[in-house]
């Protein structure tokens, strides 16, 4: 099990709605400079539908009228403006969500033969250990510590 602390904090575990989605990504574009255009809200929509972090192949397959190259660029603009995050394993493709404090804090299934990740909802359990040991890390360490990530890596239930 890897856990890894990131510093952005986690608000909410509800799925919001589309069109908070939408107006969160657009402010947070507005302060790189940047705008949410149709393209740029079409891989967003995409990205809220689902329930896992796709490939750019699987945007693609979901919006057929969309140019790769455009998706490629314009996944760079949303990862910069904080509205997308990039999961990258050992496999050949990136793999990219909505920011965590947009769609609610959750874990990852990794699946280290076909790469696949699925989200998991994290358990109240675990959230209360993973609290205890980080209250520990925090007090030897100094480090003020705001989030984590847990990716669980293995063999998905095609691969097993
Ligand atoms: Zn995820
Ligand atoms: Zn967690």
């Amino acid at each position: 099990m890897k856990v890894s602390v990131g510093c952005t904090a986690p608000d909410g575990t509800l799925a919001p709605v589309t069109d908070e989605v939408r107006a969160t990504a657009s402010s947070r574009l507005r302060h790189v400079q940047q705008r949410l255009t149709p393209n740029r809200a079409a891989i967003v929509d995409v990205l809220a539908a689902t329930t896992r972090p796709l490939t750019i192949p699987e945007v693609l397959e979901a919006r057929a009228d969309l140019a790769q190259s455009s998706v490629y660029r314009n996944l760079v603009v949303l990862e910069q403006a904080g509205v997308v995050h990039r999961i990258v394993t050992n496999d050949e493709f990136a793999r990219f969500e909505l920011a965590e404090d947009l769609v609610g804090h959750h874990h990852h299934l990794i699946c280290s033969a076909c790469g696949t990740i699925e989200d998991v909802p994290p358990s109240a359990r675990l959230e209360q250990s993973l609290r205890q040991a980080v209250e520990q890390v925090a007090a030897s360490t100094g480090f003020r510590i705001q989030a984590h990530r847990v990716d669980l890596m293995g063999l998905c239930r095609r691969c097993a």
